[in-house]
């Protein structure tokens, strides 16, 4: 039972989150939420343990369908960037801030870029792309990121300033929108690259909160340097082109490791 204490450590941190959340804000829709969440990442790691192959793609399918589907389209939530912006100006603490805060701007302090391996709407559909691998070397484009980043907050910003109306629908509609062309920007470069990650390396504007805190990570990959015989085979398999054989927080890339185990399934020595 010993091995799945990470599991049922992750699960009781989401819980703890899901009913303190559920009091504070007398919302038991936090409860549902925070659970469900708890419960798919604690499942997908169960059945690393287990050894099963596509553990990572369970939880990443149930956590980003459920984003996508219930959250986005059902409850007419704005969980992209813009919605964080929307609901900060409006001074409200609800669903897409509170996602912020947890998943993309604290949370990565514990988890890291976590959330990129497990849980986006967006990579879980480049996920499915032939690339799995980059099969060129990296660009040096990684500053278009900062351009969608201000686009997103000024498109906010001018609907407030120019006091536009019906802003709910609006915000619904660009979350509508604004997935269509994240997922057709992302096919498009992910097959002109030869990367199914190359949104994420490039223009996902999500990754300018992810990046600085994931420096940080509490949770990451390590090497053991007295196991390694610098096979280079967890670079070769590595989708984020992280040196995880470096072990400090400055080397290549290493604010890009979306944690998805690929170099430590691969590593013939176990050194990670
Ligand atoms: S970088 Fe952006 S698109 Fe890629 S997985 Fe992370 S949040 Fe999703
Ligand atoms: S795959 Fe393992 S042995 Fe090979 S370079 Fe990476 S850590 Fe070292
Ligand atoms: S392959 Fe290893 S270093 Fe690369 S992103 Fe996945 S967990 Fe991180």
């Amino acid at each position: 039972m010993k091995k799945y204490l990470l599991p049922a450590l992750m699960l009781v941190i989401f819980e703890t989150v899901a009913v303190a959340l559920w009091l504070t804000k007398d919302n038991l829709f936090y409860l549902f939420n925070f659970s469900y969440i708890g419960i798919s990442i604690a499942l997908g790691i169960s059945l690393y343990i287990r050894e099963y192959k596509y553990a990572r793609r369970v939880t990443q399918l149930l956590v980003g369908c459920y984003m996508l589907v219930y959250l986005g389209l059902i409850r007419n939530e704005n969980m992209q960037i813009e919605g964080f912006w929307y609901y900060l100006f409006t001074g409200v603490f609800e669903a897409a801030t509170i996602h912020y805060v947890v998943a993309k701007i604290f949370g990565p302090l514990l988890f890291g870029r976590g959330w990129c391996g497990y849980a986006c709407w967006t990579a879980m559909v480049l996920d499915f792309l032939p690339y799995k691998q980059p099969k060129r070397p990296r660009k040096k484009l990684g500053w278009i990121r900062y351009i969608t980043f201000l686009l997103s907050l000024a498109f906010v910003a001018a609907l407030f300033i120019w006091h536009a109306a019906d802003m709910e629908r609006i915000m619904f509609l660009s979350f509508v929108v604004g997935n269509l062309l994240y997922y057709a920007v992302g096919i498009a470069l992910a097959f002109c690259l030869k990367d199914n990650r190359a949104f994420c390396k490039y223009i996902c504007p999500v990754t300018v909160f992810l990046k600085p805190m994931s420096y940080f990570s509490a949770l990451r990959i390590r090497c053991d340097k007295s196991r390694c015989v610098s096979c280079g085979r967890c670079r070769q398999v590595c989708p984020m082109d992280v040196d995880v054989t470096d072990n400090s927080r400055k080397k290549a890339n290493g604010t890009e490791c979306i944690l998805c185990l690929e170099c430590v399934k691969s590593c013939p020595k176990k050194a990670l």
